[in-house]
């Protein structure tokens, strides 16, 4: 039985940091650019004799993202050389930290971090060109953040759960874009498989760029590691690549240990004590904290009262969680709030296909607080609602004048609905004989035809009540 087996995933993430410049040279940071090479220079391109420059900015950076999970910030830091060879990397090592990162310790969604720490990205080799392999320098040297965790993860979701919470924390940081399909962000995941209370062998799985790619080769990895213990095979210590195309991990090539790097301190750059730099000392970064997530999760939810989801619509989308709290703001009253919030996350997502950019079409904040009273006292159907929104979400128009045109105003007055039951009574002879001898169903029959002869404005409650007078 594969539940006899638990696996035990520590994550590995890269993030490239948004600085003007790359890590060690004066070249713009561009990585995405699509014309090869032209943000390169002999430092990144790593001519010999040339010399590094240590980027400010993104060590701040990273120990921004240290105190925001509640790090170690180290005092005393250096940069390591981390030797392979690779084309992508032509000085035969790659700028890293080993011994002294940045940050130690600290946690993200109750998992905790091993360490943070800064590097340099590779240059990006294409193989498309037949008989040639290309280079191209504009991500080389590029600062990334290397973010480790503890071997604490024990299933896709839990993993996929923290890529996304450090996704967030590094965009509320405005540190990164953190977007996993353009590279800004890389996750590997070192996984093994064991018995409760043993040992597996630990794989690692690159080349994934989604968070379902996470997900789905993490469920993949266990399936296989199981499956080659079940048949008494063991696991060989390795690095594979998540295809996608094929839905499976494929092995790459066996895994280097940490002392065939021959990681030694980079004799070209200073040796960084932290708490000599004016805008590294805690205090300092402390004060250019925003509102993190956590918080803000928190602070919705006591001041608003507001679903979880729909907290989590907000947390995920900063323009949509403005709009609902400058809504809110406007609208005072708990319940009404909660309608608002309702008519957001479930019929503008709706509206906008969940397209991420634009949740909120051309509504505007004091349109939308008129649609939400007006729904509130009666004014508006539900479905009449929903097409004044779509409405505005297309045009921005005052929903009034919107439910006017369109005749959906429901009808409230009395005497006119009075009126209207009569008429249908009058009509439908035996349908009402049936209700009476105690088809009671048939309620719904004459809701119906209300509905048809109002063209949808006509407020369903009132007229039950009338009507069930009439058919007493
Ligand atoms: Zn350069
Ligand atoms: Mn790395």
């Amino acid at each position: 039985m594969e539940t006899d087996y638990k696996m035990t995933i520590g994550l590995e993430i890269h993030a490239e940091l948004k600085t003007k410049s790359k890590m060690f040279c004066g070249c713009a940071n561009v990585p995405l650019e699509r014309t090869p090479n032209i943000y390169a220079c002999p430092i990144c391109m790593g001519h010999p004799g040339t010399l590094p420059v240590i980027n400010k900015e993104a060590v701040r950076k990273v120990l921004l993202v240290g105190s925001a999970v509640g790090g170690n910030l180290a005092d005393y830091t250096e940069f390591d050389r981390k030797n392979y060879f690779y084309p992508d990397i032509p000085k035969g090592y790659q700028i890293s930290q080993y011994k002294f990162p940045l940050v130690s310790q600290g946690k993200i969604s109750n998992i905790n971090l091993t360490r943070i720490h800064l590097e340099e990205d590779t240059a990006r080799s294409t193989h498309e060109t037949p008989g040639a392999s290309l280079v191209d320098f504009n991500r080389a040297g590029v600062p990334l953040l290397e973010l480790v965790t503890e071997p604490e993860i024990h299933s896709a979701d839990q993993a996929m759960n923290f890529a996304k919470e450090l996704q967030l924390i590094l965009k509320y940081l405005d540190v990164s874009d953190a977007n996993m399909e353009k590279g800004e962000m890389r996750v590997e995941v070192n996984i093994s498989v064991a018995r409760e209370g043993e040992r597996g062998t630990k794989v690692e799985i690159k080349n994934i760029n989604s968070f379902r790619a996470a997900g789905r080769a993490i469920e993949y990895e266990f399936k296989r590691q199981s499956d080659l213990l079940k048949r008494g095979e063991s696991v060989i210590q390795e690095t594979r690549g998540w295809n996608e195309g094929k839905q499976a991990t494929i092995s790459q090539r066996k895994k280097e240990s940490a002392h065939d790097y021959r990681y030694f301190p980079d004799p070209d750059l200073p040796k960084l004590i932290i708490s000599e730099v004016e805008e590294f000392k805690k205090d300092n970064l402390k004060k250019l904290l925003p509102e993190l997530p956590n918080e803000k999760r928190s602070r919705l939810l006591k001041d608003f009262g507001i679903k979880a989801e729909d907290i989590e619509v907000y947390i995920n989308n900063e323009n949509t969680g403005k709009f609902f709290e400058e809504v809110s703001n406007e609208l005072k009253d708990k319940e009404l709030i909660k309608l608002a919030s309702n008519y957001i996350v479930s019929d503008l997502s709706g509206l906008s296909k969940n397209s991420e950019d634009n949740l909120l079409g051309n509504v505007t904040k004091n349109d939308f607080v008129k649609l939400i009273k007006m729904i509130k006292v009666g004014d508006l159907s539900s479905r009449g609602a929903k097409d004044i929104l779509k409405a505005m979400f297309e045009d921005a128009r005052d929903p009034e004048v919107i439910a006017n045109e369109k005749g959906l105003i429901q009808k409230n007055d009395v005497e006119e609905i009075k009126k209207l039951v009569e008429k249908i009574l009058g009509e439908n002879p035996e349908a009402v004989r049936e209700f009476k001898s105690g088809k009671e169903s048939l309620l719904q029959f004459f809701v119906g035809l209300a509905m048809k002869e109002t063209k949808g404005s006509l407020n369903p409650e009132v007229f039950k009540k009338i009507l069930l007078e009439y058919l007493k």
